[in-house]
């Protein structure tokens, strides 16, 4: 059987972003696991997708965050989704600085490309899950299917093929809509 999977954006998907308590993560202590994240990712693991996250990180080319310091804050995603047994199989990052005409930055499509080429991936049946229309573009460019989550749902014109509240409502829907 072909290999599907879920290309998850970071920021919003599975951490926090933009909130009170934090601004952008440009270190491990800025890290939060939202709600319902790692049950998400555990059951994606079960039905037998692929878990890749895909975030641009403009930050670094910005200067406001070096790779080292991702590379931290990436650790700490993987320990605290691990507690909830679930597993990020690969990470695409874009490093480079918005409006810097980069082939990788979404709403380029080159992160979702590589990490399918690398895991052979069949991208008809997978999914790209994202907060916001850059995410969804990217996705589409791609041609995998996709998923909107958060406050932006229902904002404009649906342009995801599907949207939900966040993360868990997302597997959960696959749960639910899966024969095992
Ligand atoms: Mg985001
Ligand atoms: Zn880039």
């Amino acid at each position: 059987m072909k290999q599907p999977a879920m290309f998850l954006d970071r920021d919003g998907v599975i951490n926090e972003v933009l909130t009170e308590r934090v601004k952008f993560v440009n270190q491990p202590e800025d890290f939060y696991l939202l709600d319902g994240v790692g049950e998400a990712i555990n059951l994606f693991n079960h039905l037998g997708y692929k878990v890749f996250v895909v975030t641009n990180q403009g930050g670094i080319g910005l200067g406001y965050m070096n790779e080292a310091a991702l590379h931290q804050v990436h650790q700490r995603m993987k320990e605290e989704i691990a507690e909830f047994h679930g597993v990020i199989d690969d990470i695409a990052y874009c490093p480079h600085k918005p409006h810097a005409n980069c082939a990788c930055r979404k709403p380029q499509p080159q992160m979702i490309y590589d990490l399918a080429r690398k895991h052979a991936i069949d991208l008809r049946h997978s999914y790209m899950v994202g907060d916001r229309e850059m995410d969804i573009e990217a996705g589409k460019k791609a041609g995998v299917n996709t998923i909107l989550v958060g406050d932006r749902r229902h904002a404009q014109q649906p342009t995801a093929d599907l949207e939900f509240k966040d993360l868990w409502h997302v597997a959960h829907y696959f749960k639910w809509n899966t024969n095992t």
